[in-house]
């Protein structure tokens, strides 16, 4: 009997407990995931991770890294245009930018996993090492990580725009929309 009351206390305390940091966490918004990065421009591979993480959570916020210790080559509001264009058909994902703390800006948007993809053992490395940093700045948050889609692996933005740069087809690793942008930076050799 003393057993049975414990026990129906305790769930009911933890069942409450948790209903209500939910709530207060997710903004009532159901489970919110942040997917950072720089998406200088975003690629097919980003794009396969938004569409799986978007089948996983409520709702999933691409958010650009606006980081002016680099020297990226499209803007903060051009990343952010064509990340719009590109996942306008995902109805739970959107777009939005942040140049402070991540963990800050997940409290900001009432989100607490991080979404991050994972291409090679060296991206793991970097991974953990963000992942474990950002834990122990909030110890709430949690860092997810997919898998990159084999077809994918090696792709990464940097490549891209090394293609790109010497008119290379970057066709099959990212949208036309980006295909596009790549050609406005990188106008072709006069012939
Ligand atoms: P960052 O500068 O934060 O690494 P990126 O835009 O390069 O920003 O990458 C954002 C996230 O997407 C990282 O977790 C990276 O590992 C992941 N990512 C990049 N390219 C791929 C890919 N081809 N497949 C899976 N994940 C990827």
């Amino acid at each position: 009997m003393e057993t049975r009351n414990n026990e129906r206390t305790h769930t009911e305390r933890g069942a409450g407990t948790l209903e209500s940091e939910r709530l207060e966490f997710a903004g009532g918004q159901g489970r919110i995931a942040v997917y950072p990065g720089s998406f200088d421009p975003v690629t097919c591979g980003h794009l396969d991770i938004i569409q799986r993480a978007s089948r996983q959570f409520d709702t999933v916020i691409v958010a650009v890294l606006n980081n002016t210790s680099k020297n990226p080559l499209f803007s903060v509001e051009e990343r952010r245009e064509l990340l719009a264009e590109v996942t306008k058909d995902i109805p739970n994902v959107r777009i939005d930018s942040f140049r402070d703390l991540l963990v800050r800006f997940m409290r900001s948007q009432g989100a607490r996993t991080i979404v991050r993809g994972i291409r090679s053992v060296t991206d793991f490395e970097y991974e953990l090492q963000m992942a474990s940093t950002n834990h122990q700045l909030d110890g709430e948050i949690e860092t997810i990580f997919m898998m990159t889609n084999p077809k994918y692996s090696y792709l990464s933005s940097s490549i891209v725009k090394e293609i790109a740069k010497f008119q290379g087809s970057v066709k099959d690793l990212v949208p036309p929309v980006v295909q596009s942008a790549l050609t406005t930076k990188f106008p072709g050799r006069p012939s």
